[in-house]
């Protein structure tokens, strides 16, 4: 379920409406096209009410995790997956709700900036036994707790929001709702525990323009990198900001082509002997699509750039993977019906292992236990474009005839 925020233009200040993991922002009203800059995990607050209790120094914010994404989870017999979908309550010394129920969805949340009056209380609680909990939360465990090999989180958004309360003579009110929160506690506790708005925590815009050749960049909500129209150089949104990709694309003699982005990642496993394809083909039992002309190249694997279901996403990975021979690539260049890259770099990377399991199905035995040891070193990823002919119902890559199914599309724009 995706949240909404309110957001004001940077350039004219108007009142805009964004998905929260919307990064692309355009004015409807300016035309001004900006992207959306923050260090670390974004920061919203649910909207403080009209109220009688009203001064800035009694406004206190309860801080909320909230975790979006999919968990795979690898044990000695299979590969397991699903969506995590929470928010929990992250500072746990006083008794708050645990969780803020359908209240982010059904109101627009707020950035929290550095004109947001009030204090916040910090997270009592590590973020990953959030994560931890949240996966054991799921029915995974039931069948696979026990001798987990590997687990991985991927896609996912991590987020504070933040509940505002007032602290009125000893009571606590939940400053959304105007309601008593909980019993009466020290006058001075949460002016002790909190701190104010930290600089580090501020978003920034900068301007949708080509960084070499100042061209405006094209792209919506949560795309994540963006090719260049006039240069044809690629850029990916990262908390630095704009940073130049490599990339290369498919051929197709096919004119309607949609494009599909993937990251194609090539990465060493020091100790394990295991680097080139044709070590993989070995330990994998599989065959590669296409031949054995690369067969002593550094293995890479290609996994989707884009979000879609676990399930989906693993198959793709796996299917993409293997084909990879069959992809005819030449140097990248800007085209129309583009699909938006939404999945980062950095997530892509937190799949190799699961993708690796998933394509060593056939010899569990000997490649499971072998991935907490794995290290990845020397990773170097590449966007790859890959022309998609569009049957109707189904995108179908036109060298290795990978289908993906276009409702699993749709779907993965809102996980
Ligand atoms: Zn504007
Ligand atoms: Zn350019």
């Amino acid at each position: 379920m995706d949240f909404s925020v309110e957001q004001g233009c940077p350039q004219c200040g108007a009142s805009i409406s964004l998905g929260e993991s919307d990064r692309f922002l355009v004015c409807p009203f300016c035309n001004v096209s900006n992207y959306i800059v923050t260090q670390g995990a974004a920061r919203y607050t649910l909207p403080v009410a009209r109220s009688v209790y009203g001064e800035a120094e009694d406004l206190y914010f309860v801080p909320y995790i909230r975790f979006r994404g999919a968990v795979f989870q690898v044990n000695s017999k299979e590969i397991s997956q699903r969506v995590v979908d929470t928010t929990q309550l992250g500072f746990t010394d006083l008794n708050f709700p645990p969780s803020l129920g359908l209240r982010p969805q059904a109101m627009k949340l707020q950035r929290v900036t550095d004109e947001t009056a009030g204090r916040f209380l910090p997270l009592t609680i590590k973020v990953q036994s959030i994560l931890k909990r949240a996966a054991r939360l799921s029915d995974m465990d039931s069948s696979s707790g026990a001798d987990m090999i590997h687990r991985a989180f991927i896609g996912e958004s991590l987020s504070f929001i933040y509940l505002p309360v007032w602290q009125n003579d000893g009571t606590l009110i939940d400053a959304v709702t105007n309601t008593p929160l909980s019993p009466a506690l020290p006058d001075t506790l949460l002016a002790e525990r909190s701190s104010p708005f930290q600089p580090k925590w501020q978003s920034d815009f900068i301007a949708a323009l080509c960084p070499q050749c100042g061209w405006e960049l094209e792209g919506k909500g949560d795309c994540l990198v963006m090719p260049c129209r006039n240069c044809d150089t690629a850029w990916e949104l990262t908390s630095r900001g704009l940073v130049k990709v490599p990339w290369l694309q498919g051929t197709s003699q096919d004119n309607t082509a949609t494009w599909l982005p993937f990251w194609q990642i090539s990465a060493q496993m020091p100790g394990l002997n295991f680097n080139i394809c044709s070590d993989y083909i070995r330990v994998t039992s599989r065959e590669m699509v296409g031949g054995l002309k690369k067969i002593e190249e550094m293995m890479t694997f290609v996994i989707p750039a884009f979000k879609v279901r676990p399930k989906r996403f693993l198959q793709t990975a796996r299917k993409m993977t293997l084909a990879q021979q069959l992809f005819q690539l030449g140097p990248g260049r800007h085209m129309t019906r583009m699909y938006p890259a939404n999945l980062p770099r950095n997530e892509a990377r937190q799949a190799l292992k699961v993708t690796l399991a998933s394509t060593a199905s056939l010899n569990k035995k000997e490649v499971y236990p072998l991935l907490p040891r794995i290290r990845f070193t020397g990773i170097a990823a590449t966007l790859l474009y890959l022309p998609f002919h569009d049957d109707g119902h189904d995108f179908i890559q036109e060298q290795s005839g990978v289908a993906i199914g276009k409702n699993v599309l749709q779907m993965g724009r809102v996980l």
